[in-house]
C-alpha cells in the first residue's frame, strides 16, 4: 500500500540520516532495544532509533511526520504503562544521551535527555550538590522531571520539576524552543507537570542544593506486632516536622540478599539534609521514644550509596501495575484501613510506601506548573516488582484493592508518573481526573499550540481541542 511505501521510505531516509542506530526485527539487537522496565510491557515496534545525537531527535521527528507512524518517546524506559514502546510504530530512544554538566559556582546542572538519575547524582556528588530526584537510580531524569519527580529531597526543596530552571524542547512541526519562566514561561508551565505532550526535551537545566557531605540517614525496622503502634507514632512525628526531615515509611518483603528474613517488615527511612546533626538525631530520638524500632541503621551517609540503596530490587524486566494516592488524614480510621491491605502483605514482589509531603513541596503556588494537587500531607504508593508472570493476576488485583481502600480518603489527582496502561478513551479519563478540570484545560490550549495533530499521544494524553 502507499502507506507501507511511505513507512518504508521514511525508514530508509532515517537511516542515512541518524547518528545513532535504526534497529529492526532482524536486528540481533531488536530483543532487548523493544523492552522498557516493566516486563508486562510486551510490544512490537516497526523500528526503535537508538539516538547518537541531539540532531537525531529532528531526524525521527520529520520520519513520523511523513510517515504517519506512532511514536514512542523514551528516556530512562520505566515508565509503568509501557509507553516507552508501541505495537508497530518507531520508539525514538534517547538513552544513549546522559551526558552531565555541572557548573559548581552557579550550582546549575544541564542534563541530556537519556540521563538516569545515577549520571546526575555521580556527576554531582562529586560538589557536594543534589538535584532532588527519585528514589532508585536506574530511573529516566526525562520522564521523572516531566511528571513530578518524588524522592528523598521533596521536603526540604520540591518536585524534581521545582528545582528547573529551564528546557529544551523540539516540537510537533521541529521547532527548537527554550522554555523557562522568562522565555515561553507558558509553555514551561506546562511541561513541569504535562509530561511529554508537548515535544521533545533535548536538555534540562536544573539548579542544584549544597549538600552536607555525609547527610544523615536511616531505617528504623518494625516487626508485623509493632505496626500498630508505629504507623500512628510516625503520623504524630510528621505532624510538626522541619523542612530538613525527608521520611519515607515502606512495608515490603526484603529479597533475600538483603538478609532480613521473609517477613513483612515496617521501615521508616529518612534523609537529614540540614547542617546541624544532632537536630537532626533529636527528631530521630523523639520518633524512637514513641515507637522503640525491632531494628535500625542510623548514621552520616554516602548520598550515592542512599540514592543507590535498594536498586537490586528493582532490575530491568520487573513486573508492575502502579498506584498512587494523595491524602491528608493519616487518623486512626485511614491506619486501620492501610494496615488492613498492608498487614496481607506476604510476599516478595509488591512493596507499598507512605511519603510525607508538605515543606518546599507543599509551598509551591498550587498554579505555578501544571503538577496537580500540592495540598495532600502524605501519599500513598502501591507498587509491583515481581518477577513471575503467573503472579501478574493475583498482584494487579491487590493494587486495585488497595487502592479501592484508600480511595475514600483520596484528597484529589492521582500522580502520572504511577499511571498505569489505562488507554484509549478511558486513558484520557485518567489523565484528566489526574490534573483537574482546570489544569486539564490550560494543557489543552497548550496542545493546541504545540501538538495540534496529536503526535506525541503515547504518554498520559492531552488531547488537541479539534482533534
Ligand atoms: P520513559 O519510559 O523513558 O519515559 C516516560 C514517558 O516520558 C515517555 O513515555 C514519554 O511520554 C515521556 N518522555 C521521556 N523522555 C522524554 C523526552 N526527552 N521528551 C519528551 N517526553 C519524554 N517516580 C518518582 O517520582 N519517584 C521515584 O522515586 C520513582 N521511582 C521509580 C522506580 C522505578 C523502579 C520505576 C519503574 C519508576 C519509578 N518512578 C518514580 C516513576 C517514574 O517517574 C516514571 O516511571 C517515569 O516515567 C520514568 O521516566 P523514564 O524517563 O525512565 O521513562
Amino acid at each position: 500500500t502507499n502507506r507501507e511505501l511511505e513507512i518504508q521510505r521514511a525508514l530508509r531516509g532515517l537511516r542515512a540520516r541518524l547518528s545513532g542506530s535504526l534497529i529492526e526485527p532482524d536486528d540481533p539487537l531488536y530483543e532487548e532495544a523493544r523492552r522498557v522496565w516493566n516486563g508486562m510491557v510486551d510490544l512490537r515496534p516497526r523500528a526503535v532509533v537508538r539516538a547518537g545525537a541531539i540532531a537525531d531527535i529532528d531526524a525521527v521527528l520529520d520520519a513520523v511526520r511523513r510517515s504517519g507512524m506512532a511514536l514512542a518517546v523514551r528516556g530512562g524506559g520505566h515508565n509503568i504503562a509501557g509507553h516507552g514502546s508501541v505495537d508497530g510504530g518507531l520508539v525514538l530512544d534517547l538513552g544513549p544521551l546522559r551526558h552531565v554538566q555541572v557548573d559548581a559556582g552557579s550550582r546549575l546542572v544541564t542534563v541530556e535527555p537519556g540521563a538516569t538519575l545515577a549520571d546526575v547524582d555521580h556527576a554531582t556528588a562529586a560538589h557536594n550538590l543534589a538535584v532532588p530526584l527519585g528514589v532508585i537510580s536506574g530511573t529516566g531524569v526525562a520522564g521523572l522531571t516531566l511528571g513530578g519527580g518524588v524522592g528523598w529531597l521533596t521536603r526540604s526543596n520540591g518536585l524534581t520539576l521545582d528545582n528547573l530552571e529551564s528546557m529544551d524542547v523540539t516540537t510537533a512541526s521541529g521547532e527548537h524552543l527554550h522554555a523557562s519562566g522568562q522565555e515561553n514561561p507558558e509553555l514551561f508551565w506546562g511541561l513541569r507537570g504535562g509530561g511529554g505532550n508537548f515535544g521533545v526535551a533535548s536538555s534540562f537545566t536544573f539548579r542544584a542544593r549544597p549538600l552536607p557531605p555525609q547527610p544523615l540517614g536511616g531505617n528504623l525496622f518494625y516487626r508485623p506486632e509493632h505496626w500498630r503502634n508505629a504507623l500512628p507514632a510516625f503520623a504524630a512525628w510528621t505532624r510538626d516536622l522541619p523542612d530538613g526531615m525527608n521520611p519515607i515509611t515502606s512495608f515490603l518483603v526484603f529479597p533475600a540478599e538483603f538478609g532480613m528474613g521473609s517477613d513483612p517488615w515496617m521501615i521508616i527511612g529518612f534523609v537529614w539534609v540540614a547542617e546541624d546533626q544532632q537536630a537532626g538525631l533529636a527528631l530521630v530520638d523523639q520518633l524512637r521514644a514513641a515507637a522503640p524500632p525491632d531494628e535500625e541503621e542510623v548514621g552520616p551517609t554516602s548520598w550515592l550509596d542512599w540514592q543507590s540503596a535498594m536498586d537490586s530490587v528493582f532490575p530491568k524486566g520487573s513486573r508492575g501495575y502502579w498506584k498512587n494516592v494523595s491524602f491528608s488524614r493519616l487518623d486512626a480510621e485511614s491506619v486501620d484501613v492501610l494496615l488492613s491491605f498492608a498487614s496481607e502483605l506476604a510476599w516478595e514482589g509488591t512493596g507499598i510506601d507512605i511519603h510525607h509531603m508538605e515543606g518546599a513541596f507543599g509551598r509551591v503556588p498550587e498554579d505555578a506548573t501544571a503538577f496537580p494537587n500540592r495540598s495532600a500531607r502524605y501519599w500513598l504508593n502501591v507498587y509491583g516488582f515481581w518477577r513471575d508472570p503467573s503472579e501478574d493476576e493475583r498482584l494487579t488485583a491487590f493494587a486495585r484493592k488497595a487502592y479501592g481502600l484508600m480511595r475514600p480518603f483520596a484528597e484529589h489527582g492521582e500522580y502520572v508518573n504511577f499511571l498505569g496502561a489505562e488507554v484509549g478513551p478511558r486513558g484520557v479519563d485518567a489523565a484528566r481526573a489526574a490534573y483537574g478540570p482546570e489544569k486539564f484545560r490550560r494543557l489543552a490550549a497548550l496542545k493546541d499550540r504545540y501538538d495540534p495533530h496529536n503526535l506525541f499521544r503515547l504518554n498520559h494524553n492531552i488531547p488537541p481541542t479539534q482533534a
